[in-house]
């Protein structure tokens, strides 16, 4: 329904995860990709938005920036995560407004959803609990924005939509050893395993489930979305598929090379038994997910050693 040829494509966030994959998904299209630099243009900042949404004046706009962070930066920043990200999506989604572009897509999370949804969360489980109380002001900043979208199509008949992407890995990804998420993690602690001839640890059971999904294929369902879908309700992004912290452990060694010993650090915590996006209203635009898990993970493992200074092995 929105054809992006020929069109003027603003990523917003283009030097992290997301907003790089867009970068590269948006190359197979014949659209004009616009990025701007932090020191150009501070999403923060309201007057430097709308001067640069004035002059660059794009058609289609993907809301890709936010301030994000593990576990411990968000209980330690709250007031920046909620400041920071409130004022990005609501800068974006007014500028845009403003300048008449035609579409835009603004980027959540599945944390957006209360702690305690059924799972596989349906989108409409947003509002209906508390949310997970260590990401709240994260949360309620993406909540914001999934509202400013519906509001702005309600009141002003703005194209506007919201994307919610499940957990994603791939090139790009942050590898901390300690702020990492699960992939990264065991990334880090599997090469430690393999250089030092010692067992794989993995923390907790093993046995919560968790759903994964390759960036590219997140910016491809983004961009179809972009193309496809018009509903003001949010969307889910995932594949629908989970699998076992131990299950991933078994292809992430493999992966690696390392065919020692995998033991469990059950003093580390599990989280929630299970997280798994309901990709119904997904799949009925017609777009599935390409990239298998273990072939996104061989990729992704090659991104890191190069990323950590190891040559590929
Ligand atoms: P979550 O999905 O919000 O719980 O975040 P994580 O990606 O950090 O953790 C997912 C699951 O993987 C949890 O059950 C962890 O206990 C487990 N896990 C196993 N090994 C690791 C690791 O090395 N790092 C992290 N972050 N999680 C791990």
């Amino acid at each position: 329904i929105f054809d992006l040829a020929g069109k003027k494509v603003y990523v917003a966030g283009h030097r992290g995860m997301v907003g790089k994959a867009l970068v590269r998904r948006l190359g197979a299209e014949s659209c004009e990709v616009l990025t701007a630099r932090r020191d150009e243009l501070d999403l923060t900042d309201q007057r430097q938005t709308l001067d640069w949404f004035a002059s660059a004046r794009p058609d289609a706009v993907f809301v890709a920036a936010a301030l994000v962070g593990g576990i411990y930066a968000n209980s330690t920043y709250p007031a920046k995560f909620l400041f920071q990200n409130l004022m990005i999506a609501t800068n974006a989604i007014e500028a845009a407004r403003l300048v008449g572009v035609s579409k835009l897509v603004f980027l959540g999370s599945t944390c957006i959803y209360p702690k305690h949804a059924s799972q596989p969360i349906t989108e409409d489980a947003l509002l209906t609990g508390p949310l997970e109380p260590t990401n709240e002001s994260y949360a309620i900043a993406k909540i914001a924005g999934v509202k400013l979208c519906q509001a702005y199509q309600r009141q002003y008949g703005c194209r506007f939509i919201s994307a919610m992407p499940t957990n994603l890995y791939g090139p790009g990804d942050n590898y901390h050893p300690e702020n990492s998420h699960v992939i990264a993690g065991m990334f880090n602690r599997v090469r430690e395993a393999r250089r030092e001839s010692k067992p794989f640890t993995v923390w907790g059971t093993g046995r919560p489930r968790r759903e994964f999904m390759h960036v590219d294929d997140c910016a491809d369902a983004l961009v179809h979305l972009m193309a496809n879908y018009e509903d003001d309700a949010p969307i889910n992004v995932g594949t629908g598929k989970d699998i076992t912290i131990a299950e991933l452990a078994e292809i992430i060694a493999a992966v690696a090379g390392f065919d020692g010993p995998i033991t469990y650090d059950q003093s580390k915590p599990d989280g929630t038994p299970r997280k798994l996006t309901d990709v119904t209203r997904l799949f009925r635009t017609g777009w599935r997910p390409k990239v298998e898990l273990r072939d996104g993970l061989v990729t992704t493992w090659n991104d890191y050693l190069a990323e950590v200074g190891e040559s590929l092995s």
